[in-house]
């Protein structure tokens, strides 16, 4: 074995000397040699990037950063239409951070404006539209924020402050300029490749590989344009990202301002009340009915025991999810087959896990719009990663949904019903007559804790389209959040009424 692969030196003038040493240019013949190329390579590249944005004293100063853009967000396969081209939908952020309290704020409008505030031990996320503050789901780590990767001067400071494990991955042509890629771990262990102008020493671009969950491992590429000189540092007025090959966000920049005094942004308000998080969910299902159960936790599936058979009405929460649920079914109906499963609308996070449902043999109901969707993400959907699952690719049996679909046995009866709204045209609701049981996607989700908001656009549109139907309902369940009743519902429609 060789002795571990040698560190480059710092300097990129002695890193072009030792890459002429090492022959960089001739073919590299042993694999010491090949990682000493690489990480000698990525070194003058480095130190271009630094001068570029005015030398490694400016980028390593920078101490605080307020930053505003207008974004427009692409909603891929989460528009009205399958697409693309895909729904849009403006918004805004705002961020700061100031490196030497790990202070941030964060506030993104849009449909569902949110405000994140970090401030010393303390951080909350603040729901703007229900007026309520909770925990946010997840820490936010200022460090790791992606506030570093939309500003690229702090980008080139943490590539510059870890240049020794940076390595060159090659060239790139993007609008016909040369760029060297730089291969960059991030502290979460996420691999960056990083498109560096060969010429001016500009990053122009960065990808990631993650895994979408139609295609597969795919590439989300995040573009930096427009480059003007912001109080001598260069600052893209505009980025742009793609994934899978598809655009996927555009954002203009408003303004930005680097090193000014952005301590009064990081103050919590009092004024918000404070709600409890939701409880993390037991992965397991929950008994509606008899014979009748639905997920718990971000993503709940419905499971009917038919008799002879079972239906399940979405494929939410990925493959190893819906694996583990028709596991406890195996369980709780003694190995019941599933026959049927019923799509409720095409959006990624009610489909995902198709590819599990249909590797049982069980016929996919949905909307015809959508079949061939639903069969590409069971039968071409490839992932390489080790922590991402999904059944052996499959060629699905697909039945079109009519307007009213009923599926029937002994005393059981499932009521599929089409109902238009503007939240998708490929959208159904299951309805259980016997059980009183609605069961629905996002159109009518109650949040897991705290206020229900009031009628969105999506709801009402689906209002007007329900109530006709007449249907007898007593417990209303959503595929997120929690279990509501029929009176909840209308109460939600009365909100819209009075806003009017
Ligand atoms: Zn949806």
């Amino acid at each position: 074995m060789e002795s571990p692969s040698p560190r480059p030196p710092r300097s990129g003038l002695a890193a072009i000397a030792l890459a002429t040493v090492a022959g960089v240019i001739s073919a590299p013949s042993a694999n010491a040699q090949v990682f000493l190329d690489v990480y000698a390579r990525a070194q003058p590249v480095i130190t271009n990037m630094v001068e570029a944005y005015g030398g490694a004293d400016t980028i390593t100063a920078i101490n605080t950063v307020h930053f505003k853009e207008n974004n427009t967000i692409f909603q891929r396969y989460q528009s009205r239409r399958l697409g693309p081209p895909f729904d849009t939908v403006p918004t805004t952020t705002e961020l700061a951070y100031d490196k030497a309290t790990g202070n941030f704020y964060a506030a993104f409008g849009g449909q569902f404006p949110v405000r994140q505030i970090v401030n010393g031990e303390e951080s909350i996320q603040i729901d703007l539209t229900r007026m309520v503050s909770f925990p946010p789901p997840a820490p936010i780590d200022p460090n790791t924020h992606f506030i570093h990767r939309v500003v690229p001067a702090l980008l080139a400071a943490r590539i510059y402050q870890r240049a020794q494990n940076v390595t060159w991955a090659g060239q790139s042509r993007i609008n016909d300029r040369t760029h060297d890629v730089l291969s960059v771990a991030w502290d979460n262990g996420q691999v960056y490749m990083v498109h560096v102008d060969s010429e001016t020493g500009l990053i122009r671009r960065y990808d990631i590989l993650f895994p979408d969950f139609v295609v597969g491992d795919a590439l989300a590429e995040s573009y930096f344009e427009d480059y003007k000189d912001i109080e001598g540092i260069p600052t893209p007025q505009r980025r742009w990202q793609r994934m899978a090959g598809q655009k996927t966000f555009d954002a203009k920049l408003v303004e930005i301002s680097y090193n000014g005094d952005v301590s009064g942004m990081f103050e919590l308000p009092a004024d918000v009340p404070a709600i409890d998080p939701a409880p993390p969910p037991e992965q397991k299902l929950r008994e509606l009915a008899e014979g009748v159960w639905i997920g718990n936790g971000p993503y709940q599936n419905l499971y009917v025991d038919m008799g002879e058979y079972l239906v399940s009405v979405d494929a939410g929460g990925g493959t190893a999810a819906i694996e583990g649920e028709l596991g406890q079914l195996d369980e709780l109906t003694g190995g019941k087959p599933l026959k049927y499963s019923v799509i409720t609308h095409h959006h990624s996070d009610h489909t995902n896990g198709v590819d599990a449902l249909a590797a049982t043999g069980s016929t996919l109901l949905a909307d015809a719009s959508i079949h061939n969707y639903l069969a590409g993400i069971v039968r071409d959907r490839h992932f390489a990663g080790a922590n991402t699952t999904h059944a052996a690719p499959a060629e699905p049996r697909l039945t079109a949904l009519k307007e009213k679909q009923v599926i029937e046995d002994g005393d059981r009866r499932i009521e599929i019903y089409r109902v238009p709204n503007a939240h998708a045209e490929d959208y159904y609701v299951v309805y259980l007559p016997a059980e009183k049981i609605l069961y629905g996607a996002d159109v009518f989700n109650f949040p897991p804790t705290g206020p229900i908001p009031p009628a969105n656009e999506n709801f009402v549109t689906f209002w007007q389209n329900f109530v006709p139907l007449g249907l007898q309902v007593e417990t209303v369940a959503n595929a997120h959040g929690r279990l509501g009743t029929w009176d909840e519902l209308e109460a939600r429609a009365r909100t819209q009424v009075a806003a009017n």
